[in-house]
């Protein structure tokens, strides 16, 4: 049973199937999502003996604190142990007025960007509705969150049904009531899915992980390129602008042996035009064992200033955490190091 993935009605239904009354299922409810309890054992409401006999039948948690590292910007760095001992991470970024959780909704990643460390090791598996919410829950008893963002490891529509479940749950009224606009789906392209998500989920943003905007280029940096072209991103693009109406956004990792000729700046400008789209610009967050170079901030500078000049409404995101490795799948990729010695 996931309990930290269901919703009361549904553990009010698991409460009477096993001869419980109904509220005790509401209960369990409120305490997971206000107290976040890491066994029945801490769900005070209950009665004694059904905490010890629901203890000895489930587990509660779906996952324990490996590391917490903190960068001296605030930001933390959570490595989570899984039931089945895989590793996720998710990451807390704090600013003045925004509590911000980048979650991640795979072990692992089968799209394999070349630029990015949860790809190097393929996808073991989908994280469950559970897992998903847990990252943020747990951030949230240190401050609350106001914003959630799907750019962990994973491709969350790959894991569609499972993240459409957890954006529902963070946005369930007894929960945290999270309003699906702060809550972006970050996608490397999978074409259907964006249509899919603007028809059930018009209300959550969306961030296309584009990376580069000709074929030739984002092929060899996000391989799914090959399956969805730019062509057919387009043609989902334009389906999701009709549906939802509103301003999407556009990641661009800088990576200055890959996508910052001037020919790309143009093209990248153009497009985001065509939708209104904000371009976050990412200078490259050197990861262990990927082939890219970080660019200077000279060029960053003068890769902007055209993209701007093509139409596109750019900013260079700061890099958050850079002392911690928060980079996606940096904290496991390193964890798995130490322990391979
Ligand atoms: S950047 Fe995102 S889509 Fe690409 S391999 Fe990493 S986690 Fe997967």
């Amino acid at each position: 049973m996931d309990f930290y993935g269901s919703d009361s009605q549904q553990l009010r239904l698991w409460a009477t199937k096993r001869g419980l009354p109904a509220f005790r299922g509401e209960q369990i409810f409120t305490m997971l999502q206000h107290h976040v309890p890491q066994c029945f054992g801490d769900i005070s409401p209950l009665p004694k003996e059904l905490r010890a006999s629901l203890d000895q039948a489930h587990r509660l948690c779906p996952a324990e604190v490996v590391t917490n590292q903190e960068s001296s910007d605030g930001t933390v760095k959570t490595l989570f142990s899984l039931a089945d001992g895989k590793r996720v991470e998710s990451v807390s970024i704090p600013t003045r007025t925004r509590h911000t959780i980048c979650v991640s909704s795979q072990v692992g990643c089968a799209v394999g960007c070349t630029f990015c460390a949860s790809g190097l090791t393929g996808v073991e598996r989908d994280l469950q509705v559970g897992e998903i919410v847990y990252q943020v829950l747990y951030h949230h008893q240190r401050r609350p969150v106001t914003h959630v963002v799907f750019m962990g490891s994973g491709e969350p529509l790959f894991n569609y049904s499972n993240v459409l479940a957890a954006i529902r749950l963070l946005g369930h009224p007894q929960g945290l009531g999270l309003s699906r606009r702060r809550i972006t789906v970050s996608t490397s392209g999978v074409a259907e899915k964006i249509r899919q998500l603007a028809d059930d989920e018009p209300q959550v943003t969306l961030a296309l992980s584009l990376h580069a905007p000709d074929d030739e280029s984002r092929s060899r940096l996000v391989p799914l390129n090959r399956r969805w072209n730019i062509a057919a991103l387009l043609q989902a693009l334009d389906a999701y602008s009709q549906r939802v109406g509103r301003r999407m956004t556009f990641e661009y990792v800088l990576l200055a042996d890959a996508n910052m000729r001037d020919h790309h700046a143009h093209d990248l400008g153009r497009l985001a035009r065509r939708y209104g789209a904000h371009i976050n610009l990412i200078p490259y967050n050197p990861v262990l064992q990927t082939p890219h170079q970080r660019p200077s901030w000279d060029q960053v500078e003068r890769f902007t200033a055209l993209v701007r000049e093509a139409g596109g409404h750019a900013t260079v995101r700061g890099q958050r955490g850079a002392d911690i490795d928060a980079a996606c799948g940096q904290l496991v990729l390193r964890k798995k190091a130490e322990t391979a010695v």
